[in-house]
């Protein structure tokens, strides 16, 4: 590990109105790393990763990847920079076979217009399946978004956020609606990629079960301030966190 950590938040807030969401954070994150950011509703866990991804601006505070501030720049020059994020497939592509959805994300990476598309049809065409082996759904390919298991829906949302070879992939909420099987299946598959490309993830994620299991460290968030951090097991008997966020 470099003595520069990938991702390095310091004094980050950001109010809506009155309502401090975000109230002077910091944390670090090392490439390699799985860091998952957990706190109740309206803890400012999403609006923490906005400010990450540049689609909220920050009221105060930085943001550095690799000693690169973020803050105050625009969310496409964020994510060339090697901030990823998980994007639901748009109703639009769901009719799109797996495989042209994945090309398409890489399409975007190149900065091609979209009118270029039609006579694109092999467009990275193998890189697009590399990446969908990489996810298991190369066997998938030819199929239709619109006809896969929900599960299987996440594995390719996944495939075109690795499109753009994130340094740092930012997920909010990846499991939500999955069941307990799919989700141990899609966070073991995003641990299995931080391990093989040495990138690092920062997400949410609800269930402890999968927390637990998966994260290096967590971060917990209350009221826009953090109020915990450390590795899971350090943090399950954290008395701040068994108040604040398991309500005992
Ligand atoms: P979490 O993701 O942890 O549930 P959020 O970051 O979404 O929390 O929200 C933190 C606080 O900021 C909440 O009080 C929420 O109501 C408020 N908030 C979030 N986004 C907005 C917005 N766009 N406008 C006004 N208030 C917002
Ligand atoms: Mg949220």
């Amino acid at each position: 590990m470099s003595n520069t950590p990938l991702l390095k938040v310091a004094g980050l807030g950001k109010s809506f109105g009155g309502n401090k969401a975000v109230d002077g954070i910091a944390f670090e994150l090392a490439a390699g790393e799985l860091l998952a950011l957990i706190g109740p509703n309206g803890a400012g866990k999403s609006t923490t990763f906005n400010m990450v991804n540049g689609q909220l601006r920050a009221d105060r505070g930085s943001i550095q990847l690799n000693g690169q501030e973020l803050v105050g720049r625009k969310p496409r020059d964020i994510w060339h920079m090697g901030v990823g994020r998980t994007f639901q497939i748009a109703e639009t592509f769901a009719s799109l076979t797996v495989v042209e959805n994945v090309q398409m994300a890489l399409l975007s990476q190149a900065g091609k217009l979209f009118s270029m598309w039609r006579r694109a049809a092999d467009f990275q065409r193998d890189e697009a399946l590399h990446l969908l082996d990489q996810v298991g759904m190369r066997a998938q390919a030819e199929r239709p978004c619109n006809v896969l298991a929900y599960g299987d829906v996440k594995r390719v949302e996944l495939a075109i956020a690795m499109a753009n070879s994130p340094k740092l992939l930012l997920m909010d909420e990846p499991t939500a609606g999955m069941a307990p099987k799919e989700r141990n299946d899609l966070m073991a598959l995003t641990k299995q990629l931080v391990v093989d490309r040495g990138m690092a993830v920062l997400f949410t994620e609800h269930s402890m079960d999968v927390v637990f299991a998966y994260a290096d460290r967590m971060i917990v968030l209350a009221r826009g301030r953090l109020i915990a951090e450390g590795k899971p097991l350090e943090i399950r008997d954290h008395p701040k966190v068994q108040e604040v966020y398991f309500g005992t």
